[in-house]
């Protein structure tokens, strides 16, 4: 769940206000648009009546974070991977030197 919070008391007691939006509809044959009605129910503070802000839940902010170390972590594996790779390469190519 998302977290709202208000942008001018930063409250966080809201309600849910019903409201109608335009949305552009598909292009017909001819290239008029149609507009059409959409509900939508909108975060309203309770105090100021404001339209909310949506935060990430605390969830949400740890699941991006274990996203990113996990990424992190990837790319830290596969330099290893890389690193131990070439490492390989000038053993080889030490050794060659060394009995040639
Ligand atoms: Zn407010």
């Amino acid at each position: 769940m998302p977290i709202y919070s208000c942008p001018k008391c930063l409250g966080d007691k809201f309600f849910l206000r019903n409201e109608n939006i335009l949305v552009a509809g598909p292009v017909g044959p001819t290239g008029i648009t149609s507009m059409k009605n959409v509900p939508v129910k909108t975060p309203i503070c309770k105090q100021c009546n404001e339209t909310m802000n949506v935060l990430p839940s605390p969830e949400e902010i740890e699941q991006e974070l274990e996203y990113k170390e996990r990424m992190n972590l990837g790319i830290k594996s596969l330099l290893g991977l890389a690193l131990s790779f070439f490492g390989v390469i000038l053993l080889g190519n030490l050794l060659i030197n060394l009995f040639s």
